[in-house]
Parts: C-alpha cells; sequence; structure tokens
C-alpha cells in the first residue's frame, strides 16, 4: 500500500527555513501533523528551483514579479505543478498553506507594490490546488 498522507503544507509552517529571508514560520499545531505522518511538508518555491534565500515575490497583474523587477512567473507556475502532482501520487485532498505569500496565500496576498498592502487573492499554487479539487485553507483558518 503506497504511503498516503491527509494534509499537504507549507514547509515553512513545520519550521522549515524555505521563506524567501531564510527564516520559518513555526506553527506548532501544523508541525505535529507532520511528525505524526499525517501531513506532507513542502515548499513551492523551492520545488520550482529558486533558491533561499532569494529576492521577495509579488504578484501583479497575474504575474509575479521580484522586488527588482525580474518576472518569475515560470518557477512559480512550476513549482504549483511540482505540488499538484506530488497531491496526486500521495492521494491528498487538503492543503493549509501559508496566508499572504504570492504561492501559498489563500485568501490574501501582497498587492503588487512592496509597500506591505494586502488584497483579497490566491497564490498561484493555492489557485492551482483549487482548480484541481483540492480544500485549500490557510494556516490562519486552521
Ligand atoms: Fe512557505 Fe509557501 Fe513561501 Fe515556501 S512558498 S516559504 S512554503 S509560504
Amino acid at each position: 500500500m503506497p504511503k498516503t498522507y491527509e494534509y499537504i503544507v507549507s514547509a515553512c509552517l513545520c519550521g522549515e527555513k524555505t521563506r524567501y529571508d531564510g527564516k520559518a514560520n513555526t506553527n506548532e499545531k501544523i508541525k505535529q501533523l507532520v511528525e505524526e505522518g499525517k501531513a506532507l511538508p513542502l515548499c513551492p518555491e523551492i520545488e520550482g528551483g529558486l533558491p533561499v534565500p532569494r529576492h521577495p515575490c509579488e504578484i501583479k497583474n497575474n504575474k509575479v514579479i521580484n522586488n527588482i523587477g525580474v518576472d518569475k512567473t515560470a518557477d512559480f507556475l512550476k513549482g504549483a505543478e511540482k505540488t499538484l502532482q506530488l497531491c496526486k501520487k500521495y492521494k491528498i485532498k487538503k492543503a493549509i498553506l501559508k496566508e499572504k505569500s504570492p504561492s501559498c496565500g489563500s485568501r490574501f496576498i501582497y498587492d503588487g507594490t512592496f509597500t506591505g498592502k494586502l488584497i483579497p487573492g490566491q497564490g498561484i499554487t493555492a489557485k492551482l490546488l483549487r482548480e484541481n479539487g483540492i480544500r485549500v485553507v490557510s494556516d490562519e483558518e486552521f
């Protein structure tokens, strides 16, 4: 019987230092799901081939642009697609993702001006997972 998980979760919520600035966003409750073998931790931006640390990115006009103006959309799409494939492989139907991220945000994202302003919206990975029937909730709702 192949391994299955109930959830896929943002790696940075489980203590992995995958954020653009090399930090984590540890949430003990979500970390525990991983320790119990119920959740698979994953960072879509790392899956997409981006390094740590990296320039912060925001979504503007359906493109992902970093703070020095370089279009990183292709890397983000690649990471989202790899995340979806892993969900399929492990038959995962639920995701708990970090709010506000241009990959993982599920209710709010930054507005693309790098001024800290949030707008309603979702990240590239959250969107693709939802389009494929995976229930996405944010760490703030879980
Ligand atoms: Fe965390 Fe998602 Fe950003 Fe990776 S892409 S650091 S998992 S919020």
